[in-house]
């Protein structure tokens, strides 16, 4: 049931000059991918309810402000494109969508839905959508020792409640557009992006970067807050290597859902130390034990990525944490002086 193209894949090269929209450039994916895209030499559009908070504007050839929950906008956004990378969401860490649930999936059905019925209308060649681990059945992440998760393992469904299962309908719809409309269809399922020019605050941030901001922000021996037990595991991916798996995979010519993510499992005591250790801070931690954890243990099986990109991530979570963590201690920094 997962659309899935076991045919030989071949990865092609990105023409260059290629006319393309990212959705979502003002956010955390979509303002790197901008950036990644111009290297290589497209044109770009970026598109986002907002100006990026990260990056300059000017990154793009053009960068609309948009709310993509309307069609007129979607029309306006993807006039001219050869190619939709649609990243923009609702979304946010897990007490973001935890909390959040009615909002975020009206809106992302409605700007996934907007976006591809709108591309399809325009002539758009191929749409990259951007989906995520949160689709895996909740009975396979019952156990922090859990077994990394494979494309197939979505079904029977039992998704994230509200965020997961929104991902998993428009995933379906978008291959529904390729098999009805000849719309070319590439889905990653992300597990875990983290890096530098994110949100590190104000309720949207993820694991990594909440706790480097917690770590930047604690003096030696302090107490920092932890929520859940600190045994609950998780793999994390590293921005660039994110970049290159959504590169390879919308070249490619494969078409069902496929993870991008590490397979390196580590508990969130262990990502706590980690980043202490970079910080070069000794903390004590307080479990918050009724705070959202998520489930319990979730890793990114990369058997297929391997065989149909002919790659893995690589980054390793040290080196990518101590990226991640210097930007955040400086814009922590910069906070407490202004
Ligand atoms: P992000 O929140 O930083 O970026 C999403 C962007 O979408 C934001 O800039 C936001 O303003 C924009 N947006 C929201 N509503 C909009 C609207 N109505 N019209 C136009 N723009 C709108 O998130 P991200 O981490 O960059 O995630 C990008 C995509 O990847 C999302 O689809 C997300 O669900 C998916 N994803 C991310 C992760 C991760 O770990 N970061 C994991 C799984 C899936």
């Amino acid at each position: 049931m997962n659309g899935s193209n076991e045919a030989k894949n071949t990865v092609s090269s990105l023409a260059s000059h290629e006319r393309v929209l990212v959705t979502g450039a003002g956010g955390f994916i979509g303002h790197h991918l901008v950036r990644f895209l111009k290297n290589k030499g497209c044109w770009v559009r970026g598109v986002d309810i907002k100006e990026p908070e990260y990056s300059p504007i000017n990154e793009a050839d053009e960068f609309l402000v948009l709310d993509l929950r309307n069609f007129e906008n979607c029309e306006t956004a993807v006039r001219g494109i050869e190619k939709v990378y649609n990243l923009a969401a609702n979304m946010g860490g897990i007490g973001f969508i935890t909390a959040v649930k009615a909002d975020v999936v009206r809106d992302n059905i409605l700007i996934n839905a907007n976006i591809v019925e709108a591309s399809r209308l325009a002539g758009v060649k191929r749409i990259f959508y951007s989906s995520s681990a949160c689709v895996y059945p909740k009975y396979k992440q019952g156990d922090p020792e859990v077994i990394p998760l494979k494309e197939e393992d979505a079904h029977p469904a039992d998704p994230e409640d509200g965020y997961g299962w929104e991902k998993l309908l428009s995933e379906r719809m978008y291959l529904n557009f390729q098999e009805d409309y000849g719309l070319e269809v590439r889905i990653a399922r992300f597990h875990n992006i983290y890096g530098p020019e994110g949100a590190y605050d104000g309720g949207r941030e993820k694991a990594p970067a909440a706790l480097s901001r917690k770590i930047a922000l604690a003096k030696d021996g302090d107490e920092i807050a932890i929520w859940g037990d600190g045994k609950q595991t998780r793999s994390f991916c590293y921005i660039d290597d994110c970049l290159e798996g959504i590169h390879r995979l919308m070249e490619s010519n494969f078409t069902g859902p496929l993870n991008i993510g590490s397979d390196r499992l580590v508990t969130v005591d262990g990502l706590v130390d980690m980043i202490s250790g970079i910080a070069g801070k000794n903390l004590k931690k307080k479990y918050e034990l009724d705070k959202p954890q998520g489930v319990r243990g979730r890793n990114s099986d990369n058997t297929l990525c391997k065989k149909i990109l002919e790659w893995e991530p690589a980054i390793s979570l040290e080196e990518g944490l101590k990226k991640t963590y210097e930007w955040i201690h400086v814009q922590v920094s910069r906070a407490n002086k202004a």
